[in-house]
């Protein structure tokens, strides 16, 4: 008699389960119970589009490093099926990846619907069942089997996976079979800034800054973007991914110091002050965007001075408005192209050899159910994909 596997969730990490679970072992009956009327809605839209499916950096010790909360765990599961294996199974289903400059993978195509047309393509394939408006809302198990109530029927299975994402009918029904959780918050977002300082210039990017959020260890670097609320780009992505917590107690209020120019220490702006002694130090600037080298350091400055004639004081202040100007920081915003929620299933619970529960290891979970998050760049498909191979990799080659 078949196997027969409940999976929850028509995500990434349910499709994914659900076609390696078939490839290894055909002698499973596997059904995808999809509350939505569609399946894959986030791969569709993510990445704008264009689904940010992995990402280049492979070596598991460093790819750990892009993981807040799933890094001390994920180092095993890397070992095993890390980002290169992503790239290697979907080019084998016939969807080549292409490489950005920072290292992001995305389909040649820059089109999301090649990553979904292939997962649907595979479940046909491979004669997995999938059953949409389908809404899970009870889940127990009498003696050996599991018992799945959704709002239209009841199933039962020898095993179930559960890739609900961050659903918190999922995490309840988790919580009553006393399996421990860790309460959601948002992660990946944008801070809304309201300092005059940036003022009239939304659009103006840093291609590298240094930005500290004060009373706090989180210190990130990278590309910052100035926009109508306030800040976003990949250092301010990291700081609210490592952040995710601290900045939730802080009802997302707090103050943040920003070097703009990490790469330039003490002595090499001495020296570009002196070698440009003559010139006026406004308006213009070796280091960053013009707009924002004037709303730095008017106030320090006025119209003609040059740098002769600043003086040791004036220079020492606008260094320090470079290296570390700091901003009050009242709210966050979601950031469009990704947002991920952190908190999720204790790690604790969780058996990462084939991500299933310690207490009950019939039941497994993979993807954004799971207190595991990463930073922007294509690492949260990247956990979801580990997760799920490995737990269909465990399911197809256990003996009962
Ligand atoms: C706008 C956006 C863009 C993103 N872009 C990227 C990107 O480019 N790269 C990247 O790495 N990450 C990206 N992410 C994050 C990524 O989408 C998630 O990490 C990933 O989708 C998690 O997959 P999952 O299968 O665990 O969960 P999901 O994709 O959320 O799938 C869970 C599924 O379970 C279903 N479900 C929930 N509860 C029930 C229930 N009770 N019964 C039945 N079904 C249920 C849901 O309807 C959903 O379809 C993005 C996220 C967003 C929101």
């Amino acid at each position: 008699m078949k196997k027969k596997l409940i999976i929850v969730g028509g995500g990434a990490a349910g499709f994914f389960t659900a076609i390696n679970v078939m490839m290894m072992n055909p002698d499973f009956e596997v059904i995808i119970l999809e509350q939505g009327k569609e399946v894959l809605n986030k791969v569709k839209i993510s990445g704008g589009g264009r689904c940010n499916v992995t990402n280049v950096c492979s070596e598991p010790e460093q790819l750990v490093k892009n993981y807040p909360r799933g890094n001390r765990e994920l180092l095993g599961p890397f070992h095993r099926f890390n980002t290169q294996d992503t790239v290697e199974w979907f080019e084998n289903q016939g969807v080549k990846l292409k490489t950005e400059a920072d290292g992001r993978m995305f389909p040649v195509s820059d089109d999301s619907m090649d990553i979904v047309q292939c997962l649907i393509r595979l479940t046909k394939k491979y004669g997995i069942k999938v059953l949409t408006s389908t809404k899970v809302i009870g889940l127990h198990k009498s003696n050996s089997i599991w018992i799945t109530k959704t709002n239209s029927q009841t199933f039962s299975s020898d095993f179930v996976m559960l890739a609900s994402g961050s659903s918190k009918l999922v995490w309840d029904l988790l919580s009553s079979l006393g399996v421990g959780l860790v309460a959601p918050v948002p992660s990946l977002f944008t801070f809304h800034c309201k300092d005059t300082r940036f003022r009239d210039l939304p659009g103006i990017s840093v291609d590298n800054v240094s930005l500290k959020i004060v009373g706090t260890e989180i210190k990130t670097t990278g590309p910052l973007l100035i926009t109508h609320q306030g800040l976003s780009g990949p250092a301010v992505l990291k700081a609210s991914a490592w952040g995710a917590l601290n900045l939730a107690q802080l009802d997302y209020k707090f103050m943040i110091a920003i070097d703009w120019i990490p790469e330039i220490d003490e002595k090499a702006f001495t020296k570009m002050t002196i070698d440009h002694a003559r010139k006026k130090i406004l308006p213009r600037n070796p280091f960053i965007a013009n707009r924002l080298w004037e709303q730095l350091i008017s106030s320090i400055v006025h119209e003609n001075l040059t740098y002769a004639e600043a003086g040791k004081k004036k220079l020492a202040q606008i260094f320090e408005a470079l290296k570390n100007s700091t901003f009050s920081i009242t709210g966050k915003s979601t950031f469009k192209e990704e947002f991920v929620t952190a908190g999720g299933v204790d790690l604790q619970e969780v058996d990462f050899k084939g991500f299933f529960l310690k207490k009950i290891n019939s039941l497994y979970l993979a993807g954004e159910v799971l207190n595991i998050d990463g930073v922007t760049g294509g690492f949260n498909f990247q956990a979801a994909w580990t997760g799920s191979y490995l737990a269909a990799e465990h399911l197809a080659f256990r003996d009962s």
